[in-house]
Formats: C-alpha cells, structure tokens, sequence
C-alpha cells in the first residue's frame, strides 16, 4: 500500500508513525510517502493524509510547489480512495481554495473554540463503524525527530474504553446545522468528525495519541479498493 502524506506543515512525522504503527499491527505492507512537490503524487498514491496545522501557511506554503491544487487533481481523479484530514485537513477539504468545490457537505469555521489556549483534551464519542470499538493502542517511541505521542488516551487509565482521545488545538468547528453528509463523531451535542464517501474529517488530532483507529480506517479502506479506484 502506498499512503501519501501532504508536507504542507504541522504534525506530520506523528501521522507517517501512527500509520507505520498499525500497518504492523493490521499485517499490511505499507509505504508511507511524503508528499512535498505537485510531482510527488501520481495515480500510485491509494490514500492520502491531510494533516492539521495552519490551513492559510498550509495554502500559501503550497504555491510555489504546487501542492495543494495536485492533491485536488488526484482527489478528482480518484474518488473513491480514502482521505484522512484532521484539523486544518478537515478545513483544506471543506474550503478548498481556487473556487474548487468542497470535498466534504459540511460547513466549518476556523479557530471557533478560541485562541491556541483554549486548546484542550476531552473524550469523543466515535460512531463511524469501522472505528466503533477501541483498537491497539501502542506505546511509541520517539520518531527520528525525537517527536513523542501525548499522553492521552491511555488504555489502562480510560473510565470509557470506546471513548475516543481528542486532542483539539485551535481547533475549527463544524457548523451543526450546516452538515450535510454522516457524522462520525461527537463530542456531547458537538460533531466533530465526519464523513462523505471516502473521505474523513476530523477536528481533532489521532496522531497525536496513541489511538490508531483513524489511520486503520484509512488503511482498511485502502484493502478495499478496487483496481479501478
Ligand atoms: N487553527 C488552524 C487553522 O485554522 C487549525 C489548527 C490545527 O490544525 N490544529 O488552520
């Protein structure tokens, strides 16, 4: 399998670990492929990752390389091969630039919960079916840029095992009334995940915990393709 993660900016190197990391666990043989110039994808790329960060440095960073309007091309041209977009992913596929139309039916709003200090860290209630019950949870090492997972989530310590770690920094908001494809995840009243086809968007950030239910959704999606996607 050969998954393409978008270089644009943010938590990358946590993404390409969190997938190597179930990849083990679910018996695939992955690559993970970093995603820097509009020539770095092509038709080989079966998934994809739009990672958080900052949705206009991650726009403005593209330009030059040609990036971002590449990943719209292959979204175009391959519609049924899975996205996983999380925090400013999910806003890159909700409000894509250049007049594209949106990705996923759902309306968003950027920095809704307030500033970086608001961020905070809240068990979510996951409703998407394959990521309903909790997976493997893995200890990871530090990658080779020394990055660590955040302590959240941790299996032994969950009062509600099924119950999701969402890790939201300067997060965006899904407007509750503007959604217009599945919900795949709340948090009380608030949905903060949801999902059209194959593409998922999540205001939170999977990688940064050591819950893989979102990157082997990816990857079982991946499974499932046809030679034709
Ligand atoms: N606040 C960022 C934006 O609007 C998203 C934050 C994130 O990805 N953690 O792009």
């Amino acid at each position: 399998m050969r998954v393409g993660l978008a270089m644009l900016q943010g938590a990358r190197h946590e993404h390409e670990e969190a997938v190597m990391s179930i990849a083990e666990v679910l018996k695939q043989s992955v690559e993970v492929v970093q995603l820097r110039t509009a020539d770095d994808l092509d038709s080989s790329i079966q998934g994809l990752i739009l990672p958080g960060g900052e949705s206009t440095t991650m726009r403005i960073a593209s330009r030059s390389e040609g990036l971002l309007d590449s990943i719209y091309e292959w979204m175009e041209s391959h519609p049924n091969r899975p996205v996983l977009g999380t925090c400013a992913g999910a806003i890159l596929l909700a409000m894509p630039s250049n007049d594209r139309s949106p990705y996923i039916q759902a309306k968003i709003s950027r920095n809704a919960w307030g500033r970086q200090r608001q961020s905070f860290e809240a068990p979510i209630d996951v409703t998407l079916e394959q990521v309903k019950t909790r997976g493997t949870s893995i200890a990871r090492k530090p990658d080779a840029y020394g990055h660590t997972p955040l302590i959240v989530g941790d299996v032994e310590s969950d009062i509600d095992k099924d119950a999701f770690p969402g890790v939201f920094i300067r997060a965006p908001r899904f407007d509750n009334d503007g959604i217009d494809c599945e919900v795949i995840a709340r948090f009380g009243d608030e949905i903060v995940g949801v999902r059209d086809g194959s593409k998922c968007a999540v205001t939170f950030h999977p990688e940064l915990t050591n819950d893989r239910r979102f990157h082997a959704w990816l990857l079982n999606e991946i499974a499932e393709l046809s030679p034709t996607d």
